[in-house]
């Protein structure tokens, strides 16, 4: 059975969406199979954003998922990747479709990052990766 690595970034954490991100997931169908809130530190961030390195918003991002607790969680089901990226809608909250996480939840704040939310990963590979990197030893 598949399985995602899902991130409720600080901003979803700072504005008590914790629940409400929670409850789509599981309404849809998926399974909770891991949960832990965090701290993320720069190497960890490092790591989960490797691909972003060098990009103008590398850094702002950085700073804005270290500013406050995250919640890793890791969903089960077939097609979950899928499934949550569909849940959780476009990157740039103001675009994002309603009826979506995003788009039902979030706004532009004017900053340098787009405060999204969410995470989901974006393929099996990953996933398998990011779930390594949250839940080491784990
Ligand atoms: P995630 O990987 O968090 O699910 P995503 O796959 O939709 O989001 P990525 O392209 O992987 O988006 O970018 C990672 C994160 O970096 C985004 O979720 C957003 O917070 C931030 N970001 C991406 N592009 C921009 C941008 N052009 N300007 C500001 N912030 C951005």
């Amino acid at each position: 059975v598949e399985r995602t690595l899902i991130l409720v970034k600080p901003d979803g954490v700072a504005r008590n969406l914790i629940g409400q991100i929670l409850a789509r997931v599981e309404a849809k169908g998926y399974r909770i199979v891991a949960l832990e809130q965090r701290i993320a530190d720069a190497d960890l961030l490092a790591q989960h954003y490797a691909e972003h390195v060098g990009k103008p918003f590398y850094q702002p991002l950085v700073d804005f998922m270290s500013s406050g607790p995250v919640v890793a969680i890791v969903a089960e089901g077939h097609r979950v990747i899928e499934g949550f990226r569909a849940l959780a809608g476009a990157t740039d909250p103001t675009r994002a479709q309603p009826g979506t996480i995003r788009g039902d939840l979030g706004r532009d704040w004017g900053l340098k990052v787009q405060q999204n939310l969410v995470h989901g990963s974006d393929s099996p590979e990953s996933a398998e990766r990011e779930i390594g990197l949250w839940f080491s030893g784990r």
